[in-house]
């Protein structure tokens, strides 16, 4: 092992397995640990969502989520086990779609969706190509959702770490450090949810009853960012 100079990396030890090493790249093998990842998060994680979106919604985001990702697994279970990074992304957005129900499930199959159309179609991603393929993604889901930061989505905690990836990757980070800032931003951004009133999505119907609680779709975005963040540090 040698770091990014050449120099070699005196605390690898000659037998250490290249997988306990922070991720430079998003390759194939990184996606599928960050689903795998995600599919344990969000089983663990279902109750709390499911409580969150029974407080200013229908009760039915824990549940959807776990169906998206046994949907997610089996769809990357289908491909060859080369295959890029950037295809399996968009295989998992399409099983997104297909499975997820509710408004989550085609705005979390655009998201994965555009995020593997942004990403280098072969090759792994080095930080700054995740960091505009994360901003592409949100730019999809805002497309399709028409939210904006504030108003009690998802996009509270994608859009602060999309920002976050692009400023840090920008500055040189590498992609493991990248995630982490990103990560801790889509964290920051679903707890600032919290005292926010609702001006999309279903909770919005409640007006000032939806402040006081944090939104479900920013707390499970902040779980799938936290996901790739945990695999990318394995
Ligand atoms: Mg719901």
């Amino acid at each position: 092992m040698t770091s990014m100079d050449g120099v070699p990396d005196p605390t690898a030890g000659a037998g250490s397995p290249p997988a306990t090493a922070p991720a430079t790249h998003l390759d194939g093998g990184l996606v599928r640990r960050w689903i795998a990842e995600l599919a344990q998060r969000l089983r663990a994680a279902e109750a709390r969502l499911t409580e969150l979106d029974a407080a200013i919604g229908d009760a039915d985001h824990g549940t959807n989520m776990t169906r998206g990702a046994r949907a997610a697994m089996a769809a990357l279970a289908e491909h060859d086990e080369d295959t890029a990074a950037a295809r399996l992304v968009a295989a998992v957005g399409h099983s997104l779609s297909r499975s997820v129900g509710g408004a989550s499930g085609p705005l979390y199959g655009t998201w994965f969706n555009a995020l593997g159309r942004s990403l280098p179609p072969e090759l792994p991603a080095t930080a700054m190509e995740l960091a505009t393929a994360l901003g592409a993604a949100l730019d999809a889901v805002q497309q399709l959702g028409a939210a904006e930061l504030g108003d009690k989505t998802m996009v509270d905690a994608l859009a602060p770490a999309a920002r976050q990836a692009r400023e840090v990757a920008g500055s040189g980070a590498d992609l493991a450090g990248m995630l982490r800032i990103a990560a801790g931003a889509a964290e920051d951004g679903a707890v600032a949810t919290i005292p926010l009133r609702a001006r999309r999505g279903r909770a919005s119907y409640l007006g000032a009853r939806s402040e006081g609680h944090q939104d479900p779709g920013a707390t499970s975005a902040a779980i799938v960012l936290d996901a790739l963040r945990d695999a990318a540090d394995a």
